[in-house]
């Protein structure tokens, strides 16, 4: 499928939410000053304010203009901003806000989203500092929005793209929302029904506005920020022409947080850029500095996972560009363009479809689910090349399929995964996955069905899944042999029980569960935590059945807990029971990151190779600091990705380096040893014929 919009490699987000209560702003701007360190730092993108938090505008406004920031020195800034980048071969989107202004929050209590108590919804209180109450997009403050994008086109002229930021699901109990409620049968005194009015509201605000900015712009850029992309945005995703993965990972985001979205995004068949942040923790760190090594690998790794790459800054209220930190873009954008031709175009090679369960979580849920967390996290440390994907997505892309802990099978689900596995699919799923909503039986075949009893607290309720204190409710697996391959073939603990289950007759039992001699109560303990095996046999804890296998319990979830190594042996080694033959395999450590891309039109395929690691030295955030090179890296390809045909050999070499290293055919793997890593390395392969 044709993309709509191929992005620039190089962008900046460049944040100017600057205070009315600031003098001089911009009063140092000068616009082809601006655009040279833009240049000098190898930025080819950058978008720039019209309206900021505060409610401030940055341009000329005509029909506005008490709007404009007061202390603005020249009120044609942003105009000369996009002049000066114009004539530099930059391009420069327009950034404005929806639901976050807080002179039009002070100015229009009417247009304020009102909680159920009655209260403006603000994710602090009046008495915090802060822009974060929220605007109702069904008051009329949305013709606001809309007359000053038809402003921001009278006075700029076509711009190259709108960032509208601050789309969140909000709980709005407003006049204008409950009126839309009731008509279109909704009862508002339902949470469910208020979060479901929420939801369409945005997708209907976004499908709206670009149909507004469309009157204006039939070919500019539009994105909507809700800071994070999963399937929610199916609905609303045509009001897109790109997407932007917002994901600081020292803002709260985390390390994890991109390639779980990324991994996501790319398969919704529009271009995607990353963005993090120069900042040492997140937007407004003022005279902040990001460590070079990890704006690296933030950069690079967007690049490995089919990405552009961003970096959010923000403009000193002066409008001058600090130089440090555009000598700090510059130094990475400077390698990331040489990278760019190896990059362009590049589709992801993948074996696994990993199913998210964020789909059917309560609605709008806007963050990745901890399954899909930790099963990212086991995937990558292991090299296999995966998609995050739906239950929309097509399936046919993928050898195998992984449903994470939570995902239920609806009929029209199951019969698409039974297509799948006929055609010749493998399929894992694990804990509740493959089973109705409510957990009371199997939908999908996985060669198990549900014991009566389920172990109950002393309360009642299912202990399933669950987390306890000192994991009152923990059993333990035993391994047989091929599973438990690395382990010592003795009881493991799990630390959440997982659903209790027999395999049915025709499926084989590759590991059983072992019961402890009792569970935690206040009756009832032994020592500091869970009592130990009593070795009487329990429920069966993973089943195979043909090119299917079940794990009774959330070993995603509880690897994103605490990352238990014998989850990992055994998940690896159920992946490698379907999947003998993955696209690539390394001998390299956990902490090294491998990809593969295909570029068609150049017939060749790139392995990405990123050895940063976080440490947590601190008590906020993860900090990359040091790069570790490794040596001698062992890289194998399945021989179908090496595209050899009629007497054509395989050609490896080292990109951008252009520097050719041996590889061998060992069966039907191609071998081929990286000489060092350091940091980032890439390695095209392609064929030549003799
Ligand atoms: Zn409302």
């Amino acid at each position: 499928m044709k993309k709509p919009l191929d992005l620039r490699f190089r962008q900046v987000h460049l944040d100017f939410h600057t205070s009315p209560d600031i003098p001089g702003v911009g009063s140092q701007f000068d616009p082809d000053a601006f655009a040279e360190t833009l240049q000098a730092a190898k930025v080819n993108s950058i978008s720039c304010f019209a309206r900021c938090h505060h409610g401030m505008m940055y341009y000329d406004s005509k029909i506005h203009p008490h709007l404009v920031h007061p202390n603005l020195a020249d009120r044609n800034m942003l105009k000369k901003q996009m002049g000066a980048c114009h004539s530099h071969g930059i391009r420069m989107p327009v950034y404005t806000t929806v639901q976050w202004d807080d002179h039009t929050a002070k100015n229009h209590p009417e247009w304020l989203c009102v909680g159920e108590n009655g209260g403006e919804v603000n994710w602090y209180t009046l008495y915090d500092p802060g822009f974060y109450r929220f605007l109702c997009v069904n008051s009329p403050y949305r013709d606001f929005l809309k007359a000053h994008v038809a402003d921001i086109f009278d006075v700029l002229g076509p711009v190259d793209g709108l960032f509208f930021d601050i789309l969140f699901l909000t709980d709005c109990s407003c006049r204008h929302c409950r009126a839309g409620m009731e008509a279109a049968g909704l009862d508002p005194v339902k949470k469910g029904h208020r979060m479901q009015y929420a939801q369409d509201t945005l997708d209907e605000f976004m499908t709206d506005m670009s149909a507004h900015v469309r009157h204006f712009s039939q070919d500019c850029s539009i994105f909507y920020n809700s800071s994070h992309i999963g399937p929610v945005i199916r609905p609303r995703l045509q009001a897109h022409s790109h997407l932007e993965l917002e994901s600081l990972p020292s803002g709260g985001w985390g390390y994890m947080h991109f390639p779980c979205t990324v991994r996501y995004a790319r398969t919704l068949d529009l271009d995607c850029l990353g963005m993090t942040g120069k900042f040492h923790t997140s937007w407004g760190d003022f005279h902040s500095f990001k460590n070079r090594e990890a704006l690296e690998f933030e950069c690079f790794h967007m690049l490995a996972l089919n990405a552009k790459c961003m970096v959010g800054d923000q403009m000193e209220p002066g409008g001058i560009l600090s130089k440090p930190v555009y000598e700090l873009i510059g130094s990475v954008y400077e390698q990331v363009e040489a990278k760019e031709p190896w990059c362009e175009k590049a589709e992801a090679i993948v074996d696994i479809g990993l199913m998210t369960p964020e789909e059917f979580v309560a609605v709008g849920h806007a963050e990745p689910h901890p399954a899909v967390i930790g099963a990212t996290q086991m995937l990558m440390e292991a090299g296999h090349q995966f998609d995050v994907i739906d239950s929309h997505s097509d399936f046919s892309a993928y050898r195998l399929l992984i449903l994470p802990d939570n995902i239920p099978v609806s009929d029209e689900l199951r019969d698409k995964l039974d297509r799948f596995t006929a055609d010749g699919g493998s399929l894992i799923a694990t804990f509740q996955s493959g089973m109705d909503k409510e957990h009371t039986c199997f939908r999908l075949d996985l060669g198990v069905s549900l014991m009566e009893n389920q172990t109950r607290d002393i309360q009642g309720k299912p202990v399933a899944g669950r987390e306890f204190e000192r994991d009152a409710y923990a059993d333990f697996l035993l391994p047989g042999e091929s599973i438990g391959k690395g382990l010592p073939l003795t009881e493991h603990v799990m630390y959440r029980k997982g659903m209790e289950v027999a395999a049915l007759p025709g499926s084989e039992v590759l590991a059983e569960t072992m019961l402890p001699f009792f569970n935690r109560t206040y009756k009832q303990f032994c020592s500091h935590r869970q009592a130990p095996s009593s070795g009487i046999r329990g429920y069966d804890g993973i089943v195979q059945s043909g090119r299917r296998i079940y794990f009774a319990h959330p070993i995603f979830s509880q690897y994103r807990q605490n990352a238990p190594k014998w989850c990992k042996t055994m998940m690896l080694n159920a992946i490698g029971r379907l999947l003998p033959a993955p696209a690539l395999r390394h001998n390299g450590p956990g902490t090294l990151i491998a990809t593969v891309n295909s570029q068609p039109e150049q017939e060749r395929n790139v392995v990405h190779l990123l050895h940063y690691v976080p440490v947590r030295k601190s008590v906020s955030i993860d900090i990359i600091e040091d790069i570790i090179p490794l040596y001698d890296v062992k890289v194998s390809l399945r021989a179908d990705l090496c595209r050899c045909v009629d007497g054509a050999v395989p050609i490896v070499q080292l990109v951008p380096e252009m520097k050719a290293i041996p590889s061998e055919w060992d069966g039907n793997r191609l071998v081929f040893t990286v000489p060092v890593v350091r940091g980032h390395q890439m390695a095209e392969v392609r064929c030549e014929r003799e």
